[in-house]
């Protein structure tokens, strides 16, 4: 068993003067980070908060973060971390549903975040700053002195992240220290060598988000590599630091990847420092990955994971790597694909597999069990008894994604449960009608929804994003699916639009495009 804040001390031992943090010019320390954590569980302590308590933390991608982030560990708390662009009615749900006691904010939010406290067990709101730069509010907060660690058991709680929503209400995710430093280590060791004190990583996941906090968090500063913070996405901005700060490691989703290549002058930037780029919260078209391969020289690694499993299950590695496969299972991770009654479903030869394989023959639910999954849902017995199935003391969580396996044990998300279109009686993915719209050469992004249809029960509906100066029609769009899928694919409807909805964490909002 393994305890996070143990790992980031002894990193703090091993590396007192390495970087730490590297953000707008200003660099912090392990040794001065570890002493302003420490200073922010001494302000805990001195309010009364400790073991158990939960401390919010709303705010970007900032230096304050990992301080309020660590501090609060090392008090004995339990971090709720909330995405920063939630309003009103969001932030309330969960303050109050995970008995929040203090919420650290950007001072522009205090007032949205003072006006819901009454509903809520918040007693203290700490602002940070004006503006992202000047955090006098946040320094004035932190105790002179720091706080002794305080001890918690390896199982115990550290972090209760929410999960999106987008099936349903914000649940709170309860990760221990276990579950957060397993999974932390073991994505360090699926770079070559480890990260180490040379490593650089760009910082353009939200750390709010588990992938983000986890990569960040339990990977990088356990292990003495640097963390650039990005506080918002902005390709050509994050490809100038890459190349400015020589950054090593760079962990995403599909849509910064696509980003970045649809830079018109994206070759100009020279990212040849990256060692280890991974793409993961989202399924990665392939069309995406290979130009980005040609265009940067460079290898694109694929994970799969969720909030519940810390998030990494499975992953694609240097050496060893299938193309569309979301990877392997970690080691120690046990994973499989099952059928309506928890049944394995038979594996393929080699993946992934062409038109011609009756996907209905081979596709089933993904479930997994180890070390990374979560403890269970915070005070949703009802969720908890849906999420799991025991099979001879073995504890199985329910991922809610289709895929199939192959005999080599790579992994294939085909797409979400519910993502899945039934119409006239067929089963259609629409992660495989996305795929080949991305190889259309006038298509920019797209996203493939199923919307009622009185007749078929459901039918497909497709939403395009042309590259730049294209001229590109609903009619052509249809043509060339028809030519190339079985009829009953082929979108029936098709919207040229100038952007997809997307989350905070890049995914396309589908239930907005249901709903259009
Ligand atoms: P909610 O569970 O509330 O809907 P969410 O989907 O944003 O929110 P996360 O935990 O952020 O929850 O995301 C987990 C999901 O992301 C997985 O269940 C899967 O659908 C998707 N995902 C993650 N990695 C991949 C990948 N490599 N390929 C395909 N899908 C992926």
């Amino acid at each position: 068993m393994t305890n996070l804040v143990a790992e980031v001390a002894a990193a703090v031992d091993e590396y007192p003067t390495e970087t730490a943090i590297a953000y707008d010019g200003t660099v912090t320390s392990y040794e001065e980070f570890w002493d302003r954590a420490g200073r922010f569980a001494a302000a805990l302590d001195e309010r009364g908060l400790g073991p158990d308590d939960r401390v919010a933390i709303y705010l970007p991608n900032l230096p304050q973060f990992v301080t309020a982030f660590y501090g609060t560990l090392r008090a004995g708390g339990i971090v709720v971390p909330m995405n920063p662009q939630y309003k009103a009615r969001e932030i309330t749900h969960l303050l109050s549903d995970s008995g929040t006691k203090a919420v650290v904010t950007l001072a522009e939010n205090a007032g949205a975040v003072e006006s819901v406290v009454p509903e809520t067990d918040v007693e203290h709101v700490v602002s940070v700053g004006e503006d992202v730069e000047s955090a006098t509010e946040f320094e004035a907060f932190l105790a002179d002195e720091t706080l002794d660690v305080v001890d918690r058991a390896d199982d115990d709680v550290a972090c209760q992240p929410y999960t999106s929503g987008t099936t349903g209400k914000p649940k709170g995710v309860l990760l221990s220290h276990h579950n957060l430093a397993w999974t932390g280590r073991t994505n360090a060791e699926l770079v070559e060598g480890g990260l180490t004190t040379d490593d650089g990583l760009v910082g353009t996941l939200p750390l709010f988000h588990i992938y983000g906090m986890s990569v960040v968090m339990n990977a990088a500063l356990v292990n003495g590599a640097a963390y650039y913070p990005v506080t918002e996405w902005d390709a050509t901005e994050v490809m100038t630091s890459i190349e400015e700060h020589r950054l090593t490691v760079m962990y995403g989703v599909p849509a910064m990847f696509n980003d970045m290549i649809n830079q018109p002058d994206a070759t100009d930037y020279d990212l040849s420092s990256l060692r280890f780029i991974n793409s993961g919260g989202d399924s990665l078209p392939i069309e995406v990955l290979e130009t980005f391969e040609e265009l940067f020289d460079a290898e694109l690694y694929e994970g799969y994971g969720l909030t519940e499993t810390s998030p990494t299950t499975h992953a694609n590695k240097p050496g060893a790597r299938r193309k569309g496969s979301i990877g392997k299972p970690l080691p120690g991770v046990d994973s499989k694909v099952v059928g309506p009654n928890f049944e394995p479903m038979p594996r393929v030869e080699e993946g992934p597999v062409d038109e011609d394989v009756d996907l209905d023959a081979v596709v089933g639910e993904i479930v997994v069990a180890g070390p990374n999954v979560m403890q269970g849902y915070y005070g949703l017995p009802e969720a908890n008894a849906a999420a799991f199935t025991d099979e001879d003391g073995t504890r199985w969580f329910h991922t809610g994604d289709l895929g199939y396996w192959d005999e080599d044990d790579f992994f294939y998300v085909v797409d979400r449960d519910k993502h899945m279109i039934v119409t006239g009686g067929y089963n259609v993915y629409p992660r495989e009608i996305e795929e080949l719209l991305y190889e259309h050469p006038d298509v920019a992004e797209a996203a493939v929804v199923g919307i009622p249809d009185e007749r078929r029960n459901e039918t497909v509906k497709a939403f395009v994003v042309p590259v730049p100066d294209a001229d590109l029609s609903g009619e052509t769009i249809k043509e060339y699916c028809l030519d190339r899928l079985a009829a009953y694919k082929h979108p029936r409807e098709v919207a040229i639009v100038d952007e997809l909805p997307r989350t905070t964490t890049g995914k396309v909002q589908k239930y907005e495009l249901e709903n259009e």
